[in-house]
């Protein structure tokens, strides 16, 4: 559809209207005028026709033709007519500006013809084009009477010429009247144009800011009413419009907050599978390397099958579906739950999938069933010998000195064992309690007396072995510890270098601090531990030589209880070996620690 401008919406119907007007009121205009002077002109013309028949009423002779020629001349020439005098049959006798014997029979002129039959009051009358004077002429004629008798017509003429002229002159003023109107017309309309499409060009430029986000601005009040109204509407619309944006912004702030600080990746996917959102949980664990989720297809953000899989499930489905799946990189264990999304007509319009890394849980699961098998299955052992050896001496052992002796001893060492492991239990849970960020009670303690104490410790052990304990530490070297704690975990690694390290070998035990840490070492000469080991040797109840520990009192908790002392003062505990090389364990503390 073609779109006129306002101004030529306003300017034609007007002009149209302006057009119409001037040529409906200037025709009747002229038509009044034309009509106004030909009757004038007609009656002027009869009133001399009847003046030239009173004239030669008074000749003596009145159908003397010379007289009567003479008369039409002198009386034409003196009022500015033509006359001329026709007999009943069309003869002419007398003309003011022609002789009337070269004049044609005027028997047949349509003002003669007119007067033909008629009562002797009658007046014909014609304009036309004179072919005597060549002229626009009309011409009124009566009849001509004397003494009672019709002697035929006598006829006033005069050229319209002037009259003509001035309807002409009439005409041209009113073509300029209607110039200037039209002139005042494309002024009015332009104006009026200007006022009205003001507003409108404001509104349209307002309209478009709204939609390039400038929802504050406002427009001005107008004198016009509707636009008026209308720009208030216009601004209430846009104070809606800036009220239900404000709540879209902060519904949506308050979405992301509530996704961002979720620990379960989120992701809204459409109709088609394409993503609409995730959260940076989703981000790190599809994204790790920080790519664009938003818009691409599930295929190409999610690379796993089973979530694709159940992505399918869900779009088929009207309830939540959930799932327990294994990705294999990283092997991780993820809780996928997914709910269509559905509009206000409960048409599906996507759906939404909530995944939660579970590997954690999982782990902790494993590990705390494999504890209670471990825990089961090293307090089951020295409580079977302890019943065994009870009931053999209830059965009659007892009665044997050398026997009884034997297994009361077995038993005493049974239930050694049975408190050492409950004590090393108790001391890993007490641990474990800190390690919930129960703060550990600290105090700044000098490192080597407590080294010289835990070497103590072990020393009749060692001495029986043939070993050599060696303390490299200085002096005024101090640190803020739990110092009981840290002693237990320095005479639990004295201790395993003391049990595995062959005879006549030497122990070092140190402390050193630089700038980044406070290392506490044990060194020993002993067998070295195979690499594959390394990983798990600080796991509880994990034990290279299971038989040669038991032999040895130990519980294979130790190297657990190290780690856990050194986790709950902030640092860690490792061990550098190889076969055939010894062990060096270390506990590395935080410099926080020292002082
Ligand atoms: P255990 O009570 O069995 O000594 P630990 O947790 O203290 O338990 O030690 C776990 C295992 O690590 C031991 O069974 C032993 O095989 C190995 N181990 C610990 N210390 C040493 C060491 N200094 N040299 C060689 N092997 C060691």
């Amino acid at each position: 559809m073609k779109r006129k401008p306002l101004f030529l919406c306003i300017f034609i119907p007007y002009a149209l209207a302006l057009l119409l007007t001037l040529v409906v009121a200037g025709g009747w205009a002229l038509r009044g005028a034309r009509e106004e002077h030909y009757t004038q002109t007609r009656d002027n013309l009869r009133r001399a026709a009847l003046m030239l028949a009173d004239a030669m009423d008074r000749l003596p002779d009145p159908t003397d033709a010379a007289a009567v020629n003479a008369l039409c001349q002198r009386k034409g020439q003196a009022a500015g007519y033509r006359f001329t005098v026709i007999l009943n049959s069309g003869r002419v006798i007398g003309d003011t500006d022609e002789a009337p014997h070269v004049m044609d029979n005027h028997y047949l002129r349509p003002e003669i013809r007119q007067l033909h039959g008629e009562p002797p009051d009658a007046v014909g009358w014609s304009t036309r084009r004179s072919g005597t004077v060549r002229l626009n002429m009309m011409y009124v004629a009566v009849v001509w009477r004397h003494a009672d008798e019709r002697l035929g017509f006598i006829r006033a003429a005069r050229p319209m010429g002037d009259v003509d002229l001035a309807l002409i002159r009439q005409r041209t003023r009113i073509f300029y009247a209607g110039l200037w109107m039209g002139v005042i017309v494309i002024i009015g309309s332009a104006v009026i144009a200007a006022r009205l499409s003001a507003p409108l060009t404001r509104m349209r430029e307002q309209v478009e800011a709204y939609a390039a986000g400038h929802i504050d601005l406002r427009l001005p009040g107008s004198p016009i009413r509707e636009i008026h109204t209308l720009s208030e509407a216009m601004n209430a619309m846009a104070q809606r419009l800036a009220e239900r944006m404000q709540t879209i912004v902060r519904q949506r702030d308050e979405q992301n907050a509530l996704l961002a600080c979720m620990t379960e990746a989120v992701i809204a996917l459409d109709g088609k599978g394409n993503v609409l959102s995730m959260n940076p949980a989703a981000a790190a664990l599809f994204q790790p390397g920080g790519g664009a989720g938003v818009g691409r297809p599930i295929e190409e953000v999610v690379r796993n099958a089973d979530i694709q899989r159940l992505h399918q499930t869900i779009m088929r489905s009207r309830e939540t579906v959930s799932e327990e799946l294994t990705i294999p990189n990283g092997e991780r264990t993820l809780q996928v739950n997914g709910s269509p999304m559905l509009d206000s007509h409960g048409q599906r319009i996507g759906c939404v999938l909530v995944i939660t890394d579970i590997t954690r849980i999982r782990r902790l699961e494993t590990m705390r069933r494999d504890f209670v098998a471990n825990v089961s299955h090293e307090l089951k052992t020295p409580i079977t010998s302890i019943s065994g050896f009870t009931e053999t001496l209830l059965e009659g052992a007892a009665d044997d000195p050398d026997a009884r002796h034997r297994f009361l001893g077995i038993i005493q060492r049974q239930a050694r064992r049975l408190t050492s492991i409950l004590e090393d239990l108790l001391t890993l849970s007490r641990l474990e309690y800190n390690a919930q960020g129960n703060e550990i009670p600290r105090r700044l303690t000098a490192l080597r007396p407590l080294l010289e104490n835990a070497a103590k410790t072990w020393h009749t052990v060692a001495a029986d072995k043939g070993m050599t304990l060696a303390i490299d530490c200085d002096p005024a070297l101090q640190a803020s510890i739990d110092a009981p704690l840290i002693e237990q975990a320095m005479i639990n690694l004295i201790g395993n270098a003391v049990k595995y390290g062959p005879p006549k070998t030497g122990i070092a035990i140190g402390a050193e601090r630089d700038e980044t840490e406070i290392r506490l070492n044990v060194k020993d000469e002993g067998p070295g531990i195979a690499r594959h080991h390394l990983t798990r040797l600080f796991e509880r109840f994990y034990r290279i030589d299971k038989g040669r520990s038991r032999d040895m009192g130990g519980t294979g908790l130790g190297l657990a209880i190290v780690k856990s002392i050194a986790v709950a003062h902030g640092g860690r505990a490792d061990v550098d070996s190889a076969p055939g090389k010894g062990s060096v364990f270390t506990i590395h503390l935080p410099p926080s620690e020292s002082h």
